[in-house]
């Protein structure tokens, strides 16, 4: 599926590029005049062995075993995958991409090729690396690797931008190990409250956000708020992604265009009862947190089943214990404590594309 969406998205139809001529991407590519004059269309693809071999050396970096990827926010494979290899780190690609490469406090990594007007607002591409466990390979990655491939058809052909491109790795688009998605994006977005509760942010094993991304380099200033961007610095933002579901798959469609976007949000949830011997406390008099939760779990399948949107989904889980966590976990035990997490994500609209 991964290549066959590939290949319809990187194929480049182009007008013949004159030297030294700055172009919009719509003069290049003869749209929307349809009377534009074509002297010559050269058609541009995309290296896909060189992107293929790119993308299968990226899902090395895991930490479960292949054919799935696990590459969880700051984790060795993680940081490996952004700048560490030889062959293979995103920063080293963008640079060969001639690309001017920086990096935030929270490790969003940008590529900006500069326009003939660098001053208007730029045309922004990208995804992100983190992998959720035993993901696939292309997930975020294709997204990262057909950007900056994408920005090398175009330096081939001879474009030339007038507003300058760049192509973003985002930190932390899934919420994996904090329970916070979109946790780069959201910041260059300049959201004060995220950049506050992170100095505070520990993941299950109590490690805080903040010490970890200083042990990899990042929050040198141990702060967030440098991060936010002005919200004129982009035009617009088009991201390549791998279709997650079934849904094209099963219906034969090799691309679509997304018209809904999904707000994700979690919510962890401490249920606290009564404990006592599985034994001899009869049911009428338990107060049994462990099936508190389970019952919270089957409310969350309900409400989002009755909630009318096919969209809409609704997942328990936990990154420790799998669905529950129960204390003291044990089958002769009425469980006293038990944790659950829930994760989110209804449509918030629908916009009609032309
Ligand atoms: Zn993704």
């Amino acid at each position: 599926m991964a290549s066959r969406f590939l290949l319809l998205t990187f194929i480049f139809i182009a007008t013949c590029a004159q030297e030294d001529v700055d172009e919009t991407m719509e003069a290049f590519s003869g749209y929307p005049d349809p009377s534009h004059e074509i002297h010559q269309i050269p058609s541009f693809t995309v290296d896909s062995l060189n992107l293929q071999k790119q993308i299968d050396e990226v899902a090395s970096f895991s930490d479960s075993p292949p054919p799935s990827v696990t590459r969880i926010l700051y984790s060795h494979n993680d940081v490996v995958a952004r700048r560490l290899s030889a062959s293979t780190f995103i920063k080293n690609l963008m640079g060969l991409a001639g690309l001017f490469v920086r990096e935030d406090a929270v490790g969003n990594i940008f590529g900006r090729w500069e326009g003939s007007e660098p001053d208007v607002p730029a045309v922004s591409t990208g995804s992100h690396i983190d992998a959720i466990p035993y993901s696939g390979k292309y997930d975020g990655v294709v997204g990262v690797l057909g950007a900056i491939e994408a920005i090398n058809v175009l330096k081939r052909s001879g474009f030339k931008p007038k507003r300058s491109l760049e192509v973003i790795m985002f930190t932390s688009e899934e919420p994996t190990r904090y329970g916070i998605s979109c946790l780069g994006s959201r910041l260059l977005a300049g959201s004060v409250s995220l950049a506050k509760a992170l100095m505070q942010t520990v993941d299950n094993a109590n490690i805080s956000f903040l010490d970890v991304a200083k042990s990899v380099g990042y929050a040198e200033n141990e702060e967030f708020s440098n991060v936010f961007l002005d919200e004129k610095s982009y035009s617009a933002f088009v991201e390549l992604h791998i279709e997650q579901g079934p849904i094209l798959e099963n219906q034969g469609i090799s691309i679509g265009i997304v018209t809904a976007i999904a707000a994700p949000a979690s919510i962890k949830v401490d249920f606290g009862g009564n404990g006592g011997h599985a034994g001899a406390v009869l049911m009428p008099q338990r107060n049994d947190a462990g099936l508190a939760a389970a019952e919270l779990a089957l409310a969350v399948e309900k409400h989002v089943l009755e909630s009318g949107s096919i969209d809409t989904v609704g997942t328990v889980g936990n990154p420790v214990f799998c669905i529950l966590e129960v204390h003291p976990g044990a089958i002769n035990s009425i469980p006293s404590k038990s944790h659950i997490e829930i994760g989110i994500s209804p449509k918030l609209f629908v916009k009609e594309m032309p």
